[in-house]
């Protein structure tokens, strides 16, 4: 598999627990390098542009006003296969459902705010990282 790159967030919950460390170390763990990184604060305007695609779901208010409520860790992650690596590591949307040892199972506080948001193709991780970050600040 090749060598790929996906873009993380740390959610407000996580930012607000001091979870950041220990996220990363299970990104770290499963052998994923982070290759950029920076904390910054969304507006909801921004998050409103950086979910757009999930603007006629029910919950598109609450997820880009919790996105916006506090700090965020926008980064990027590379590695083999890393977008469905990522995945893997964060486990299921819904914390209910997610497997043991993964970030989800043991941080997210519910199906909203649950603690990390991963890229879901190889197409839409190139989208989203050129959301947050210029090729100069991705260093591999
Ligand atoms: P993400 O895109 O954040 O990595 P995901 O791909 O697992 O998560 P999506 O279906 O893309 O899940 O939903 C995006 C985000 O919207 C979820 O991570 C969660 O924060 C929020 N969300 C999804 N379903 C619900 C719901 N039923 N109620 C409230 N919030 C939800
Ligand atoms: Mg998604």
């Amino acid at each position: 598999m090749a060598t790929e790159r996906t873009l993380s967030i740390i959610k407000p919950d996580a930012t607000r627990r001091n979870l950041t460390g220990k996220i990363n170390a299970k990104f770290e763990e499963a052998g994923l390098r982070i290759v950029a990184q920076k904390r910054i604060r969304l507006s909801v305007d921004q998050a409103q542009q950086f979910y757009a695609v999930h603007k006629e779901r029910p919950f598109f208010g609450e997820l880009t006003e919790f996105m916006a409520s506090g700090p965020v860790v926008v980064q990027v992650l590379e590695g083999e296969g890393a977008v469905q690596k990522n995945r893997q590591v964060m486990g299921a949307t819904n914390p209910k459902d997610a497997a043991p040892g993964t970030i989800r199972a043991e941080f997210a506080e519910s199906v909203g705010e649950n603690s990390v948001h991963g890229s879901d193709a190889p197409e839409t991780a190139r989208e989203e990282i050129a959301f947050f970050f210029s090729g100069l600040e991705i260093v591999g």
